[in-house]
């Protein structure tokens, strides 16, 4: 075992704190990462505050890390000592399921396992990033191209990779009509990607504070979901609807700003039920939808995507010992627009 520095939290209501947690021997298939940036995702604020159901404590979050490959294992292939690598929200699967199989471990049939809060192998509860280093099978270790600046590389690993997908999934390119709710980590990231596919954006946000970063982001349009004239101005626009919030939304009022066939995908987790009114689905013959994370193989062709069209998170990066504010911040929706630990201040 090996002891290395973390933040866990220590309760649902106590705030993070200094501790040190235990990480496995390295096996023969097993990548030693040492961190050096680990993002802030709301699932991990989720999480800690048990909002998501209750959670053995203490628990390190953290599900975007990127770091440099300390050690490898005797019958790793994919990575080598020195390579610069990132982890996002599984460190394993069945690999052998039909899910698994189709390069989708995100949705193996017997449960992927979380970067953290979930059983290892070894029957103990999985750490995240929030800490200087992990230890993970080689197949969920990702190549991280040198293109794409280093503290900003790590919210790829999570709010890159969950709207990358639904993004390719439902066929955004040319022309489709994409509006992203919520311009937070993921928000910012659906609307750049969006862009980069050559979709016509636009941005839902509750204000128009954000206006002119989401426009330099490439959105083509604006508008406040705090007006209620933006729902009448919006209605049957959209071919495509990703939402990122984090909070319920007002189901009628988005499905209703969706055209012939188009598709609400909600990749925002509140804790509570979205509550849909099926009469909204029918007008337009519109879908409701979720997205999870992505498979593997998705995420480095997301990386690769990102290196070669210059796309790259904007972070705001801060000291180990800020967390507990960057959460309250978060919680504001006051993040421009992902927080990134420096893991270099908890060595
Ligand atoms: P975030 O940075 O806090 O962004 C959420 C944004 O939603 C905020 O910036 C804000 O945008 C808007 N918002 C927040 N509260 C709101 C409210 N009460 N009403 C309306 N809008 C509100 O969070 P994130 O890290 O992007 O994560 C977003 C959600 O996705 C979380 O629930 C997270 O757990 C979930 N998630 C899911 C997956 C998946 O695999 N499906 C993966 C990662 C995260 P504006 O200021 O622009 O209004
Ligand atoms: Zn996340
Ligand atoms: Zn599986």
């Amino acid at each position: 075992m090996l002891s290395v520095n973390a933040i866990s939290a220590p309760s649902a209501t106590g705030p993070l704190e200094r501790s040190t947690i235990e990480r496995r021997e390295v096996g023969p298939r097993d990548v030693l990462i040492e961190i050096r940036y680990a993002g802030i995702c709301h699932s991990d604020i989720h999480t800690v505050r048990g909002e998501w159901g209750d959670i053995k404590y203490p628990l390190t979050v953290g599900h975007e890390i990127v770091g440099l490959v300390a050690a490898v294992g005797a019958d790793v292939t994919r990575h080598a000592v020195g390579d610069r690598v990132g982890v996002g929200c599984m460190v394993n699967s069945c690999r052998e399921c039909e899910n698994c199989r189709a390069g989708q471990e995100q949705y193996c049939l017997n449960g992927n396992t979380g970067t953290y809060n979930s059983v290892d192998r070894d029957g103990t509860v999985t750490q995240g990033g929030y800490s200087t280093h992990v230890v993970v099978d080689e197949h969920f270790v990702l190549r991280v191209p040198e293109a794409i600046p280093y503290e900003a590389a790590a919210p790829l690993l999570c709010a890159g990779i969950t709207t990358y997908s639904p993004l390719r999934h439902w066929n955004v390119g040319p022309g489709t009509k994409v509006a992203v709710v919520g311009m937070g980590g993921l928000g910012h990231m659906a609307v750049k990607l969006a862009v980069a596919l050559g979709a016509d954006v636009t941005v839902l946000s509750q204000t128009l504070g954000k206006k002119d970063d989401g426009l330099a982001f490439g959105a083509g349009d604006y508008h406040a979901t705090s007006d209620a004239s933006t729902f009448e101005a919006l209605r049957n626009r959209f071919d495509v609807i990703i939402n990122t919030v984090s909070a319920p939304i007002d189901m009628r009022a988005y499905l209703g700003l969706l055209r012939l066939g188009g598709t609400l995908v909600s990749v925002g987790a509140p804790p509570e039920p979205l509550a849909v009114p099926v009469f909204a689905l029918f007008n337009n013959r519109r879908s409701f939808a979720g997205s999870s994370i992505g498979g593997i193989a998705e995420t480095q062709e997301m990386l690769d995507f990102c290196a070669e069209r210059g796309i790259a998170p904007e972070v705001e990066v801060i000291p180990a010992d800020q967390v507990n504010e960057a959460y309250e911040r978060v919680m504001r929706s006051d993040v421009r627009y992902r927080f990134v630990i420096d893991i270099d201040t908890l060595r």
